[in-house]
């Protein structure tokens, strides 16, 4: 499977010094992207299996006049990742990197600026919420 990288970063991204990566994944694909997240230090990671459509299948037929949608919704994982803002390019290249197999229903990627963040163990709020221990500004500043 040839490499594709993440076009780079567009203007039209709202600021915000925290973002959500939600990406939408093949559910054989999610351990090795999660894995790979982990060994750059992401460590932070939420998982929901879900159902959906694209590109892949899903539609809405009529059969014997009444209309019913035929159940054509594809099992997907949705990975949710909060990061800080220079945080977020590495994980949508490794995102990609580690779930792309080049076929149609490799997924789908949303950006989401999020406002704040609170430790509810601590009450934490902001950076101190969203650092965690050993995560990637830890190794990285190590
Ligand atoms: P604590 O130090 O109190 O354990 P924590 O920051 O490690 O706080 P947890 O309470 O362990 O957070 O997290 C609970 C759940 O919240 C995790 O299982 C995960 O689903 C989700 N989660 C935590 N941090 C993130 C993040 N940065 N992005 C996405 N999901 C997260
Ligand atoms: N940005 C956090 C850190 O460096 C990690 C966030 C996450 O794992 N989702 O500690």
């Amino acid at each position: 499977v040839p490499v594709v990288r993440a076009q780079s970063s567009p203007e039209y991204i709202p600021d915000a010094k925290f973002y959500k990566v939600e990406a939408i994944l093949r559910p054989w694909r999610v351990t090795r992207v999660s894995s790979a997240l982990l060994k750059i230090g992401i460590r932070g990671v939420t998982v929901s299996d879900v159902r959906g459509f694209g590109a892949q299948g899903g539609s809405t037929e009529r059969h014997g006049g009444s209309e019913f949608s035929e159940d054509k919704f594809v099992a997907k994982v949705k990975m949710e990742i909060v990061v800080s803002k220079d945080q977020v390019e590495p994980v949508i290249e490794k995102i990609i990197e580690e779930g792309r197999t080049g076929e149609i229903g490799d997924g789908k990627i949303f950006l989401v600026p999020v406002s704040d963040i609170i430790r509810v163990r601590t009450g934490e709020r902001g950076e101190k919420a969203e650092r965690m221990t050993g995560g990637r500004s830890d190794m990285i500043s190590a």
